[in-house]
């Protein structure tokens, strides 16, 4: 069985979760059902990051100790994430003691490699990012340029890790893995970084005391970063279970945000390198969704909860909606407004409508009892080659496309029905025909979309008298037409998606 290992990024666990945190999340959730659903082995992890200066602080500020604000603080991304039907099968957490022996493990193989020295290290450093920067990367000269705050000149002695002596191995592993990072212009950006030279980086800090212990020098802790990275390997068993670590790595599908580039793109291939294991299989990086022009952050206000999101538009909304209007790998703007324009003419208007008008026709004209599909329909056409461009979409892990190709059945099926006009016509073999084709093209929907809107999908399964779930079907031949199993009862229920002002 074809195994997917897809992670999210571990998130900084006193950020609250705000709606960028669950674009990412809903994307890797949905690619990891569709894994599921054409019969893959799957592993989908998630998590907190709960290392650095930045926590330590902020448990300070709050007057308890770290751990006691860790402990506060991370159930608010798995509730976040229960309640937007996130299937996530591991959430780790970087403060667990596996996680704390697979890191010290990991960089112990680094250091053991002969790839670690010690050294002094002077720099500009944002202790938001938990980063160091130089001199030119900064805005106006002094500012971060992520969270426009000045950056703090800090001098320690450290432990590097020698990045530099793997830049032609990087550059020689690009070459031969030409697919590894997608799309192909963040791929270019790691390479051309990585062709401009890498300098040695500093993996430790003895300014903090919050992180996980160096092995050879306990004066020391890692940089949040390095350790934060390795959660990856942890979740799999990583120096614990060989078997299964190799069950699972390299093979792995890393969806990131494009401000983590460097970290996921050169740094951690060139530290499994060293460590003697295989860089990541795939890295698939996504945009950003601003609002108002801008990324959302703490610093400048304009964080949208998903609770308030799901609480007003109601869970598979806020799904479809991340998966649909943002394509992975470009900028998306976030708007109530947008949020609102896709929702009356995807959900309520197409979607909704469809479902809703079929069951009420199979009620005033068949006695509620779906008729089978006709063979000849125009509609079977229309959908398989909706089902080869959804699922080629799916598997190339492009829900939006995916989603885009479905909604096109979805129209061609309601203008089809304007035109046959069966709410008019006598009971009979072409209102059968008509209906029963319709209620096909709703079966094979249910199945596309289980994936990005599961609790939909499984209503409208239940809805035209079909049993189990539509993510419990064998693919390909459950996509394939003429599987609606005619004689059994539909009903009209509730509409799923009334009309939003
Ligand atoms: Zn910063």
């Amino acid at each position: 069985m074809p195994r997917y290992y897809i992670t999210t990024p571990i998130y900084y666990v006193n950020d609250a979760p705000h709606v960028g945190h669950a674009y990412a999340t809903v994307n890797a959730d949905a690619l990891a059902r569709w894994h599921r659903l054409v019969g893959d082995e799957v592993f989908f992890l998630t998590g907190t990051d709960e290392h650095g200066q930045k926590v330590a602080r902020a448990a300070e500020e709050n007057g308890v100790s770290p751990e006691a604000w860790t402990d506060r603080l991370a159930p608010r991304f798995q509730d976040a994430w229960r309640d937007l039907d996130i299937s996530n099968d591991d959430f780790i957490r970087t403060t667990e003691p596996r996680h704390r022996r697979a890191v010290q493990h990991f960089l112990g193989r680094i250091h053991d490699n002969g790839w670690i020295t010690k050294d002094t290290y002077r720099g500009l450093y944002c202790v938001a990012c938990e980063q160091y920067y130089a001199e030119d990367e900064l805005l106006d000269g002094t500012l971060c340029p992520v969270h426009r705050r000045p950056v703090e000149l800090l001098e320690e002695e450290n432990y590097f890790f020698r990045l530099s002596a793997f830049e032609q191995r990087l550059i020689d592993w690009y070459d031969t893995h030409p697919d590894a990072v997608v799309p192909e212009s963040k791929r270019n950006e790691a390479l051309s970084f990585i062709k401009g030279g890498l300098r040695d980086i500093s993996i430790t800090r003895t300014s903090i005391a919050w992180g996980v212990p160096v092995p050879w020098d306990e004066d020391h802790v890692f940089y949040v970063w390095y350790d934060a990275l390795v959660n990856y390997l942890t979740a799999i068993g990583y120096g614990e279970d060989p078997d299964r670590f190799a069950a699972w790595w390299p093979a792995v599908h890393h969806l990131i945000g494009k401000e983590i580039i460097r970290f996921h793109c050169v740094w951690w291939p060139a530290m499994c390198l060293a460590a003697g294991i295989d860089p990541p299989a795939h890295i698939q990086v996504h945009g950003w969704l601003l609002v108002g022009g801008e990324k959302m952050s703490k610093s400048s206000l304009n964080q949208i909860s998903p609770g308030s999101l799901t609480a007003e538009y109601g869970v598979d909304p806020v799904r479809y909606h991340l998966l649909r209007d943002t394509p992975l790998g470009s900028d998306g703007d976030f708007s109530a407004e947008g949020m609102t324009a896709r929702y009356n003419a995807d959900l309520a208007n197409t979607l909704g409508n469809l479902v809703s008008r079929v069951a009420t026709v199979v009620g005033s004209k068949c006695e509620g009892i779906g008729p089978a599909p006709a063979p000849d329909s125009r509609l079977a056409a229309v959908a398989a080659a909706a089902v080869t461009e959804a699922t080629a979409a799916w598997n190339a892990g492009q829900p939006h496309l995916a989603l885009e190709a479905t909604w096109r059945i979805l129209r061609e099926t309601n203008a089809e029905l304007e035109v046959a006009e069966p709410w008019k016509a006598d009971p009979g073999s072409a209102v059968d025909a008509v209906l029963g084709s319709a209620l096909e093209v709703l079966r094979i929907v249910a199945v596309l979309i289980v994936a990005a809107v599961p609790a939909t999908a499984r209503e409208i399964w239940r809805r035209i008298g079909l049993e189990g779930s539509p993510a419990d079907v064998v693919l390909p031949g459950a996509l394939e037409w003429g599987g609606y199993p005619p004689g059994r009862p539909v009903e009209k229920g509730e509409p799923l998606f009334p009309r939003r002002k």
